[in-house]
């Protein structure tokens, strides 16, 4: 049927529906361990890690390293869940597994990482969007992939071509690559590579989307790695799993939204057509990442697949506890209607101090939306550059990631690390519980 979609798919990252990519194993190389212990925070990680036959996970940094939040808590960053406190349980449920999201401070761009719950003796892990090359998006994903001892990329979620997003996965003038070597596609012997997301159609073509869409045809056509593209419809209501109930939704992509077989009207730009993904555990917690889908009508864009996905999300009973917030908080982010319509208590902005002056991200028009709604705590990695004297609320500034904790319908937020990897400054110190209903 013309513009319809197939049944929604729920992809098992460790299925054989999903091959890994068996990369070539690294020789004579470093461990891991002693590499973060001598600096990884204040320095890139250079060598890749050894390689097990068993596909174990790298040696975690250690204390030392000071890489973990001050205090993690209980069952804290990596660690086993938390204990309740009954002791022998008797074959009560077990209690949810903590899992994370990091809003990484990339600098002017964007990039999430999303680690599930132990599961089967791994944690699976989502990438959405590298950020920009400039500062290095690639090498900045990888030492922090690497410090939480990630061992496999499971899944690997591109919104839209624009080079702020896509450059972290790409090799262009030495910048680092997540994903392979070099320009010519040589696979990574960082991490394997389990499944591909992008919007299919690049019609902005750049360098970095051109090697982009090269490497990942490659990758595909040799390796029988699949890039899926979430195009004319395609892939909406597809799951990525990610252990433990976890999973990540494809909402919209190419100007389509879920339950939905009719493309929005009026999509015009790569932006309107960005990948979203909603992803939830099973207690009830939500996180909605749109990659640069738009808000208030600018240009050629409007909000209308913004304002039907929040239609679709809703109907589907939806209550979304974080947004990041679209377009880095661009003056035609995130329409007041989406966020008076999902209600988020938290939302997330990744803003840089390195954008163009002219951008003024995040923009106070995007403040006023988060403040109408009203959202209870605005976040964002970077001060950035707002179009107005005095704000009308006042974000928390984390100068550095952003990392939230989850464990069933509780999360805690709080700064990633201790200095920005985009530019150095020093992380703020920030620790706040929520859950369903709000933070404390
Ligand atoms: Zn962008």
């Amino acid at each position: 049927m013309p513009g319809a979609y197939g049944p929604p798919q729920v992809l098992e990252a460790a299925a054989v529906s999903i091959d890994v990519l068996e990369l070539p194993r690294p020789l004579g190389l470093l461990l891991l361990g002693p590499l973060v212990a001598v600096g990884a925070c204040v320095s890139p990680v250079d060598d890749p890690p050894a390689w097990s036959d068993t596909n174990e996970a790298p040696v975690p940094p250690s204390e030392e390293g000071g890489m973990a939040p001050d205090d993690p808590g209980e069952g804290g960053f990596g660690g086993a869940p938390p204990d309740d406190g009954a002791g022998g349980s008797g074959g009560a449920a077990a209690p949810p597994a903590t899992w994370q999201i990091f809003v990484v401070d990339i600098g002017q761009g964007d990039a999430t990482v999303v680690i599930g719950p132990e599961e089967d003796g791994r944690r699976r892990t989502l990438v959405v969007d590298g950020g920009d090359r400039h500062p290095d998006g690639g090498r900045i994903l990888r030492n922090l992939l690497l410090e939480q001892g990630v061992d496999a990329v499971d899944w690997v979620v591109l919104s839209h071509f624009d080079g702020d997003h896509v450059g972290g996965f790409v090799t262009i003038s030495s910048s680092t690559s997540l994903l392979w070597e070099d320009e010519s596609c040589t696979p990574s012997p960082w991490f394997p590579i389990r499944g591909i997301f992008d919007q299919g159609i690049d019609t902005n073509t750049t360098q970095s989307s051109e090697q982009w869409t090269r490497c990942t045809t490659e990758l595909s056509a040799q390796l029988s790695v699949p890039r899926h593209a979430v195009a004319g419809g395609e892939e909406l209501g597809t799951t990525l799993d990610l252990g433990g109930g976890v999973r990540a939704m494809v909402v919209a992509g190419d100007g389509y939204v879920i339950d939905d077989p009719q493309r929005v009207a009026s999509v015009n730009t790569p932006n309107e057509r960005s990948v979203a993904l909603l992803i939830s555990d099973e207690q009830g917690f939500d996180f909605l990442v749109t990659g640069d889908l738009t808000g208030p009508a600018s240009g050629a864009e409007n909000a209308a697949v913004e304002l039907a996905l929040a239609d679709a999300l809703v109907a589907r009973g939806v209550d979304v506890e974080v947004l990041r917030v679209g377009h880095h908080g661009a003056a035609n982010a995130t329409h007041p209607d989406f966020v008076a319509d999902l209600q988020p208590e938290v939302a997330l902005i990744s803003v840089g101090d390195d954008q163009a002056t002219n951008y003024h991200h995040p923009r106070c028009a995007t403040y006023d939306s988060l403040d109408q709604a009203p959202v209870e705590l605005v976040m964002q990695t970077e001060r950035g550059y707002p179009d107005c004297a005095s704000l009308p609320l006042e974000p928390v500034v984390m100068d550095g990631t952003i990392a939230l904790e989850v464990t069933g319908d509780t999360y805690v937020i709080s700064g990633y690390g201790d200095h920005s990897p985009a530019h150095g400054g020093e992380t703020l110190s920030f620790d706040r519980t929520c859950d369903l209903q709000g933070c404390r």
